[in-house]
């Protein structure tokens, strides 16, 4: 089960074949190999990083 690595919440959305969001901290989620690379959706629509904040460990993907 995929979980998200901000706030660990299992409420997560798949909104394109290797790209998710979670509903719980309206943070985008995408899939790159085993790791995940994350973004917040900023108000005008663009992305930044947020990888800086989590560490490989908890990027990584436990399915
Ligand atoms: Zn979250």
């Amino acid at each position: 089960m995929m979980r998200c690595p901000n706030c660990n919440g299992k409420d997560i959305g798949k909104i394109g074949t290797q790209n998710y969001y979670c509903w719980t901290c309206f943070i985008e989620m995408n899939v790159d190999q085993d790791k995940l690379t994350v973004h917040q959706v900023e108000a005008d629509g663009s992305l930044s990083s947020l990888d800086d904040l989590f560490s490989e460990d908890e990027r990584k993907i436990e399915w």
